[in-house]
């Protein structure tokens, strides 16, 4: 038997253009083909598509159908028939849409069919069907929102403001206190940007390591779980979107400890960026800075026990006020100790309304760019060291730019704009966004060098 005759088959949307159309939806079988509904209703919804309340009337009829069982199939079959016979634009989607012939032997004339979990064919079909109507807000946002960085990676912004007073910084002032996203709220948005091609989510705060903190780790719906604002949870959820996941200002507070096993186990890039700023203790009291800095040593030697290939990227301030040469000899000693695979090092400078500015005797000028030659001088003999070891190893690397059969990429010790870049030779084509694994011939302070193997 072929389907009812209908007055309107395949014709016409029919709402007037630029009017919203009218979608009428069936959901039938179990409840994890409902939540297929409500995702595939989610998205009409988002983009401008009116719930009918009947058949007809409507541009178009979606039906979710069930196949389990043979009553449930001829139950589905019977709401098909419904659809066709009132309305005529039907689309037939869920468990039954796995076997189309069975449904368009039945009914040759249906819109489309689509099998269970196929919400970006079912979409498609009723863009196909009954276009949205245009709205400039909804057309020219993509669902990711919009994106300075390249299409392959992208900061996630957890929270804003800070609850320390450094005394050498004013963004408190600017921004206020600690304000976390809930937990979901980040995940959503992280989510999204994995569908929308993001390979690596940079993570940035004030403070990352603060996370929550101010909502008391308040729990929020993720998924079929709770999942806390806390930095370790939020790290560990993050890492199972299949993107990298970088860790940006993460302060050496004693939870940290926790997401040194993420990194181990490759949930979360081996990657810590910890702006630490000195490393007297007499320095730090001035510069009142966050976190447990007298055992900065043990601390990161315990993290490297845990994660061998931990890459931690740090910043430094070179002539705070009333810095002495003992104290920057301190700091010197402390990078030699500590030999950290990526560092910063900026000459203080007074920022207007900052307490620091009037604390101490300022550094002269020559004394600052002396002690920021010698640190840096310090600081490339290290990384040279730690660069040449890396020579004859193989390692991913995320390409972001291609250029004269030269892909230049980052490893997971590179962050973008800041840290280091691997330039590869390939055969292969590679493209920007590409994760390639690099054999490394040669090493340089900063940079590595290699071919796509
Ligand atoms: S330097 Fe960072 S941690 Fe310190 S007050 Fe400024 S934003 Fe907060």
């Amino acid at each position: 038997m072929t389907s009812t005759a209908s007055p309107d088959t395949k014709g016409a949307p029919k709402s007037a253009p630029n009017c919203a159309p009218k979608i009428s939806f069936v959901s039938l079988g179990c409840p994890k083909a409902l939540v297929d509904s409500e995702r595939i209703l989610t998205h009409l919804r988002a983009e401008g598509y009116e719930l009918a309340r009947k058949h007809d009337g409507a541009d178009l009829v979606i039906v979710n159908t069930c196949g389990f069982l043979d009553s449930a199939k001829a139950e589905s079959l019977a709401a098909i028939g419904e659809a066709m016979a009132e309305n005529g634009r039907v689309i037939v989607t869920g468990c039954m849409g796995a076997q189309p012939e069975e449904i368009r032997e039945k009914y040759p004339d249906l819109l489309a069919v689509t099998g269970p979990q196929a919400y970006e064919s079912v979409v498609a079909a009723v863009h196909e069907a009954a276009p949205p109507a245009h709205d400039p807000f909804l057309d020219l946002v993509p669902p990711q929102g919009i994106k300075l960085t390249p299409r392959h990676y992208a900061y996630l912004k957890i929270s804003e403001g800070c609850n320390n007073r450094c005394s050498f910084c004013i963004i408190p002032s600017l921004r206020g206190d600690l304000v976390s996203r809930p937990a979901a709220d980040v995940l959503r948005e992280a989510e999204k940007l994995v569908k929308a091609g993001v390979k690596e989510l940079l993570v940035v705060s004030q403070d990352t390591s603060a996370y929550g903190l101010d909502i008391r780790y308040a729990e929020s719906p993720w998924r079929d779980r709770q999942v806390r604002a806390r930095f370790a949870d939020l790290a560990r959820e993050l890492g199972e979107l299949g993107a990298w996941v970088r860790l940006h200002y993460v302060y050496p507070y004693p939870h940290v400890d926790e997401v040194i096993p993420l990194m181990a186990e490759g949930k979360v890039l081996p990657y810590l960026d910890m702006p630490l700023q000195h490393a007297a203790p007499s320095v730090l009291k001035r510069m009142r800075r966050p976190g447990n800095q007298e055992k900065q040593l043990d601390r990161i030697r315990s993290w490297r026990a845990g994660c061998p290939d931990l890459a931690i990227r740090s910043t430094f301030i070179v002539g705070f006020p009333g810095e002495t040469e003992a104290e920057f000899e301190e700091l010197l000693e402390w990078l030699k100790e500590a030999k950290l695979d990526r560092v910063g090092c900026f000459e203080f400078e007074p920022v207007a309304g900052a307490t620091a500015n009037g604390i101490a005797a300022p550094v002269p000028p020559e004394v600052k760019a002396e002690r920021k030659r010698r640190f840096m001088e310090t600081q490339n003999a290290i990384s040279l060291r730690l660069q040449r070891a890396k020579v004859g190893r193989r390692m991913p690397v995320i390409v972001d730019a291609v250029e004269g059969g030269i892909a230049r990429g980052r490893s997971k010790a590179d962050a973008p704009e800041i840290d280091g870049t691997v330039h590869a030779a390939f055969r292969r084509p590679v493209r920007v966004g590409d994760i390639v694994s690099v054999k490394v011939d040669r090493a340089e302070a900063y940079d590595l060098y290699g071919s796509v193997v």
